[in-house]
């Protein structure tokens, strides 16, 4: 099925139920609505002159629409190119020109940038250009600029001009164009985190997402009557495909607190929207549970959710599950190139489980451990995670090399992740290859030392990695985010990993910080506090 197709389905199916809600906006659509909207924007894409196979980009926060674009871009036949909205200039001109983007759909502004500002200083020729005419020296696939903003700009469209610009002949081309399409083809480009180094442009077809949006749904049990609060960014695939793409394919509304994740927000959000489920990554639950005002919120509304992205803590989950109610939550994991899901929990796990593993492998999937070697290492010890099946992506875009780096000739995609199985088939992520410390011989596994972490009762949130050192190759760090009103010393945190655990895997470093540096995801990025230490150390 195509994207197209499954909106088409559902949204006939469940006309009158509510699909989208945008607080920030007031924007609220039922299905027949959510439906209309995307068909005028499809419509209106291939108007301009947009032909299928063409990219569109889009650089924005979570907006209205976004979805909206999510929808109609693949209706259309079009690539849509996820933009991470912390890009800046560089990153832009690099995106852009790296996928061969033919349109770009912005906001005038976010947060403190100026978007437009940002692109007028790349393509200076945006001033003089008419709309649809745009041939910029450093942009020089990119011809249509629609701004997400009433007042249009030199060079740009309208968003509102799309739906203007379809009229019946713009409805007949779209037939004609949804009548070709294939669910082989490719509807997306989804940009990894960036958590270890520069992000990859994934290239993903229909067949791809759709599916997996189907499973997580079902993992997740949703029907027509829930309501999925979702602050997680739309530009990756947790907003995109576990949130609001799964909610399609089970005809559930999706609702989205603001722009950009804020933990008062997004408690409000779940109280007044009588919210059933809620997703986030570790660090937005800790944000949420640890805020000032969390016990004034009336949370019982909340069933499910998905806790993913990067190591989910047992004592943050048994949280979520007492105290935010939500008594079905599932971790999952997953990446970017593989639609993203592979493993998840799912209701009937026994409550040990659904804490401590990310659950047995999603369906249609095979799943193999292996040594550095590539050879399947016992059941139980730990190897890194390789993945096969429907969900595996074509490739990084227009990079032949790095796709043959991470799927082999069998098609199989190694994550680059350490897990082990267990008898029933119960994964656990310990930790990325990258992110292993090796410790005079020893190998450390940060994410152990971490839950052990969470167990000090000061301890707010922390975050173990390795430095260099001349005479043991690597000692072990942690920087630790105290609770609020806390004072602790870096000797009295040591003595407390010393009486528990093997003197290797005692923190040799321990600084006390206000905050981690952090993807626009919501992902620690160690790599560049390893860099801040070694130059601290120097
Ligand atoms: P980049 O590849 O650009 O460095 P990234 O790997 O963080 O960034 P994503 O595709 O967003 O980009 O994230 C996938 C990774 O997130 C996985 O490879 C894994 O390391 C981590 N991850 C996802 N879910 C979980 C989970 N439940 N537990 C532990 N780690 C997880
Ligand atoms: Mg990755």
């Amino acid at each position: 099925e195509t994207v197209g197709a499954l909106l088409d389905r559902v949204a006939a199916a469940h006309a009158d139920r509510p699909a989208l809600v945008v607080r920030a906006q007031g924007v609220r659509m039922d299905y027949r609505r959510f439906h209309a909207e995307v068909e005028r924007v499809a419509a209106g894409l291939l108007a301009l002159g947009l032909a299928p196979g063409d990219r569109v980009g889009i650089w924005a926060p979570n907006r209205a629409e976004w979805v909206l674009l999510q929808f109609a871009a693949p209706k259309a036949g079009l690539v849509l190119v996820n933009i991470n909205p912390a890009y800046r200039l560089h990153e832009l001109e690099y995106a852009l020109n790296k996928v061969g983007c033919r349109a770009l759909v912005l906001p005038r502004r976010f947060k403190t940038s100026h978007y437009l500002e940002l692109l007028g200083e790349l393509a200076p020729e945006l001033a003089a250009a008419a709309p649809g005419r745009l041939r910029a020296a450093r942009l020089p696939e990119l011809r249509e600029v629609i701004l997400l903003d009433e007042a249009a700009a030199p060079g740009t469209r309208a968003w509102r001009e799309l739906g203007a610009l379809a009229d019946a002949a713009a409805y007949a081309k779209l037939r004609k164009v949804e009548a070709e399409l294939s669910f082989d083809d490719p509807v997306n480009i989804q940009f990894t985190s960036g958590t270890t180094g520069a992000p990859k442009g994934a290239t993903l077809t229909h067949h791809n997402i759709v599916n997996n949006g189907c499973f997580i749904g079902e993992a997740m049990r949703l029907t027509e009557r829930d309501r999925l609060c979702i602050p997680v960014p739309f530009y990756h695939c947790f907003g995109m495909v576990l949130g609001n793409l799964a909610c399609v394919t089970h005809g559930a509304c999706m609702v989205v607190p603001g722009e950009g994740f804020d933990a008062l927000s997004t408690l409000e959000t779940v109280q007044e929207e009588r919210c059933t489920g809620l997703h986030g990554v570790p660090t937005m639950f800790i944000a949420e549970l640890e805020h000032p005002r969390f016990g004034e919120f009336d949370l019982s509304s909340l069933r499910t959710g998905i806790m993913a992205g990067s190591p989910c803590p047992i004592e943050v989950m048994r949280r979520v599950v007492e105290e935010m109610h939500m008594a079905e939550v599932t971790i999952a994991y997953g990446m970017t190139e593989t639609s993203p899901v592979s493993f998840q929990t799912v209701p009937d796990d026994p409550l040990e489980r659904r804490v401590d593993s990310v659950g047995r492998v999603h369906p249609h999937l095979e799943v193999k451990l292996v040594d550095e070697a590539g050879r399947i290492v016992p059941r139980g010890e730990p190897g890194e995670l390789c993945t096969r099946g429907y969900s595996v992506m074509r490739g990084y875009w227009g990079d032949p090399e790095r796709t043959r780096e991470a799927i082999d000739e069998g098609g199989w995609m190694h994550t680059g992740d350490l897990a082990t199985l267990d008898a029933d088939g119960y994964c656990r992520i310990v930790g990325r290859l990258k992110d292993m410390i090796i410790r005079g011989g020893e190998n450390v596994y940060p994410r152990e030392i971490e839950e052990f972490l969470y167990t000090h009762p000061k301890v707010r949130d922390v975050q173990v990695f390795g430095v260099p050192d001349a005479k043991f190759g690597e000692q072990v760090c942690a920087w630790v985010r105290l609770r609020e009103g806390y004072a602790a010393s870096e000797a009295e945190i040591q003595d407390y990993c010393r009486r528990h655990l093997a003197y290797f895997k005692v923190p040799h470093y321990v600084r006390f910080v206000e905050s981690f540096p952090m993807t626009v995801t919501g992902k620690v990025q160690k790599y560049l506090m390893r860099e801040a230490m070694v130059e601290e150390l120097a």
